[in-house]
């Protein structure tokens, strides 16, 4: 029979580690959690080797006494609670009194801190459970950790750790994440002894431009809405500004960075009905209550919380961002409502507006980027077009494949093929074209779309994608994570035809395309694909996601809106549709054409009958 026995401290802390400290990037957040706790104004992190040979975080926070330094490392020794109700009602990142122990387990630590009014700093070492005597330190103020050789004696866990470029870009993740949730907090970080950013004390929206970029910040709208003690701020993306991954999205509760399924929830059903589901928005959001609403002792990792009444906070999340999100389309529509208010829609318009809720025109220019019209462009609310019900439309679209010669308006002898000849282009975004059965309305971006989707799965089903070398090759800025995803899946890439290579630490070389894509925006391209890989790994990204894969280069590389065509160029595309199935919707489901007969035409003059 096997004896129990109470396992060695050290063992017990090894263990304890596995919860607490995965990679760097999470030794990394405690630390930097911990500077937090302790009040700092300004927080320095420099990593060597993606934080695997080193982690050092610099603060100036309260420090530690000398008598406290070695507590510092016990297990379950904390400053920041003493009872049950401060449990409750914790306010700080930390509690548990376990990061550090759990981190000095499993590398070698030393902690340097000089607490206010002391003479000078104290110094202890940590490795494999033994911690020295305080050692007197030179130190301004505050305190720095030094974590050296993570796993360096759990061989198990180091087996784990993946390339030094993808840790230290789960770090400067990590970090970011901070940075975000703190823009009052200067932070400087570096890597390899040099410095990747810095940010100073900033208001909170200087702090989202500074770390998501303006893009971001030109296409989303702040939220700021309360209900009592409930408070919801930041920014969303407006639907245009989708996104393959869930890259960019930050949500905060009560400064703590978390993944919460409720409030993610209730945020994906704020954008239901403007975004493509296979799309993700991007958002920075601070969700502030009574910390006594909410628990954070939930995970170790304290990535996730529980609130005290969820369904409270799913509501008003909810509707705060619906009234942000709802507002925003309206605004878009203005331009369009004089037309649509003549339609036969008048009388069901809901809300203010004049417009319905989902109209597809509104909803199909937040799918794809590149086919939203500029300034100026013209919206299909001014044709009587507007006036089909969406099914009564797909009816007569299919009514008119499969009887294309149906209607005997035609003078020539030859029935006209399916989608007509050219006539016009129109706003530069329809072609107007002449069929048997009338007119024929082709939103050219759609259909294009279409078009090369189905080539491209086309060419993919005959195994690989053949690569067009770039004579130039195309240099861009790339973020680490961009460049570790080059670096590991290289085979990948080139399997669709994509040849990318670093040429410097931050800068990529896209030196082949598609051939199929050639003349679209390469850096765009390169930047989707590496973002796709991102999302759902590399394999997937070839198997189960690969249609999604497509349908995004696809959208990349359709003709623009607002390109004047020829007459030639016009017919030559509706050749191609009517040779490709499922021609008659784009890749995201909205319809490519319609169908205007004559008899609607007469209709519309009140002509006959
Ligand atoms: P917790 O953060 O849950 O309290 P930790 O193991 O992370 O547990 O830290 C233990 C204690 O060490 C903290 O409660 C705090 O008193 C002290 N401490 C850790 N890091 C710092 C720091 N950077 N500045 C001041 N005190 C710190
Ligand atoms: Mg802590």
């Amino acid at each position: 029979m096997p004896t129990i026995h109470l396992l060695p401290d050290l063992l017990v802390s090894q263990i304890a580690a596995g919860e607490v400290v995965e990679r760097p990037a999470s030794a990394l957040k405690e630390l930097v959690e911990n500077s937090l706790d302790a009040g700092a104004g300004a927080i320095r992190v420099d990593l060597e080797e993606g934080g695997i040979r080193l982690l050092r975080v610099a603060d100036d926070g309260v420090g530690i006494a000398r008598d406290d330094l070695a507590l510092a490392l016990a297990r379950h020794a904390t400053s920041k609670i003493a009872t049950l109700a401060d449990l409750e009602a914790v306010a700080s990142l930390g509690f548990r009194g376990e990061a550090l122990a759990s981190i000095a387990a499993v590398a070698r630590l030393t902690l340097t801190s000089r607490a206010a009014g002391a003479q000078h700093a104290w110094r202890i070492a940590a490795q494999d459970g033994i911690v020295s005597l305080p050692e007197p330190a030179a130190l301004a103020r505050g305190t720095v950790v030094e974590v050296r050789d993570l796993f360096f004696n759990t061989p198990a866990r180091r087996k784990f750790l993946k390339t030094i470029a993808t840790e230290y870009a789960h770090c400067e993740e990590a970090l970011r994440r901070m940075a975000l949730g703190r823009p009052g907090v200067a932070f400087e970080f570096w890597h390899n002894g040099r410095v990747i950013w810095r940010h100073g004390p900033q208001a909170w929206d200087e702090r989202v431009m500074a770390v998501m970029g303006e893009d971001f910040t030109r296409a989303a709208r702040t939220v700021d809405a309360s209900a009592g003690e409930i408070r919801l701020h930041g920014l969303v993306g407006l639907p245009a500004y989708h996104r393959a991954g869930r890259d960019a999205q930050y949500l905060y509760v009560n400064g703590r960075h978390v993944r919460d399924k409720l409030l993610g929830h209730a945020v994906r059903e704020a954008y239901r009905d403007v975004l493509h589901h296979e799309r993700h928005p991007a958002y920075v959001l601070f969700l502030d209550l009574p910390p006594q609403r909410v628990d954070v002792n939930v995970h170790p990792a304290k990535t996730e919380v529980r609130f005290r009444d969820a369904r409270a906070v799913h509501q008003f999340v909810l509707h705060s961002l619906e009234r942000v999100l709802g507002r925003q389309q309206s605004g878009d529509r203005g331009q369009t409502t004089e037309g649509l208010a003549l339609s036969t829609r008048r009388g069901e318009a809901q809300g203010g507006d004049g417009m319905p809720e989902s109209s597809t025109a509104t909803t199909s220019s937040s799918l794809c980027p590149s086919a939203a019209r500029g300034e100026g462009g013209r919206h299909p609310g001014t044709l009587p077009m507007a006036i089909a019900e969406p099914a009564a439309y797909y009816g007569m679209v299919a009514e008119a494949l499969a009887e294309p010669a149906s209607a005997p308006a035609s003078p020539a002898s030859q029935p006209s093929p399916p989608l007509g000849y050219a006539i016009a282009q129109l706003a530069g975004t329809y072609i107007l074209a002449e069929n048997d059965a009338g007119l024929v309305v082709v939103d050219m971006h759609a259909a294009h779309e279409r078009i090369v989707y189905e080539r491209l799965k086309e060419a993919l089903d005959g195994a690989r994608m053949a690569a067009q070398p770039l004579l130039i090759p195309v240099v861009f800025a790339a973020s680490p994570l961009e460049m570790v995803t080059v670096e590991e899946s290289g085979a990948d890439l080139a399997a669709m035809g994509f040849e990318l290579a670093p040429v410097s630490p931050t800068h990529l070389a896209v030196r082949a395309l598609p051939a199929l894509l050639k003349e679209a925006d390469a850096e765009g391209l390169a930047r989707q694909v590496l973002r796709e890989i991102q999302a759902v790994g590399a394999g997937k990204v070839l198997t189960a996601r690969r249609n999604e894969l497509l349908a995004t280069l696809a959208c990349h590389a359709a003709i623009r809106v607002n390109r004047r065509l020829t007459l030639p160029e016009m017919n030559a595309l509706l050749r191609d549709m009517e040779r490709i199935p499922r021609a008659d919707q784009c890749n995201h489901g909205r319809p490519t054409w319609f169908q205007l007969t004559l008899a609607d035409l007469d209709r519309l003059f009140m002509r006959g009958k």
